[in-house]
């Protein structure tokens, strides 16, 4: 997988999960960027930044990889720029959100964007069960058909604004159940037909 040139990110894109914020559905995707330098694979871990944040959260999400340059392009030319789909996980410093009112610190120290290297390619993700388990314990569990916009809904949105490039990764936002995880903690992502996702949480000494 080459390395992605940006990560792209949609938030509030969970009908459950606008509900549960108690949000208004967004007319268009709310979308923002997640620096490269946050990635890391299945089995590596998160590093819990003490010293900045006091509310570490995990949000499951369907990731999509791109295979080719995408710009200003059709839903219908998004969907064959897409290579395939893995399990990522948004980690987010969720204190920082709140205080900054934007996104960009909260969701960008080293270690927040866990995302698997298993690709799964021709899977139809319209209607899939997405779970979140921390220590074993159901969080999160919804189904890719509460989306609001699909991926290549989102990726020809984004694709208006600027270039996608092969190996950049889109992430498309999170269902219902967001919560805290702590130093020693297992987080496990888990998408019907394409797989898992394993990390742990360590502290940052
Ligand atoms: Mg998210």
């Amino acid at each position: 997988m080459p390395k992605p040139s940006k990560i792209i990110c949609a938030g509030l894109n969970y009908k459950d999960h606008a509900k549960e914020m108690g949000l208004p559905i967004p007319a268009s995707p709310v979308i923002f960027l997640k620096p490269p330098t946050t990635l890391i694979c299945d089995g590596e871990s998160i590093i819990y930044p003490t010293k900045f944040t006091k509310e570490l959260h995990y949000e499951a999400e369907l990731a999509v990889v791109i295979a080719k340059d995408l710009y200003k392009v059709s839903e219908k030319e998004a969907k064959a720029g897409i290579l395939g789909y893995t399990c990522a996980n948004d980690v987010t410093a969720r204190d920082l959100q709140k205080i900054d009112g934007q996104w960009t610190r909260a969701k960008s120290f080293n270690t927040f964007c866990p995302v698997s290297s298993k690709i799964v390619k021709d899977i139809d993700v319209s209607d899939l069960a997405i779970k979140l388990y921390l220590n074993g314990e159901i969080k999160q569990d919804s189904r890719t058909s509460q989306m609001i916009f699909s991926p290549a809904f989102i990726i020809s949105f984004v694709s208006q604004i600027m270039p996608i490039f092969a190996g950049d990764i889109v992430i498309t936002g999170t269902p219902p159940g967001i919560g805290p995880m702590n130093i020693g903690d297992e987080v496990v992502v888990e998408i019907e037909g394409i797989g898992r996702l394993v990390n742990r949480v360590i502290a940052d000494e």
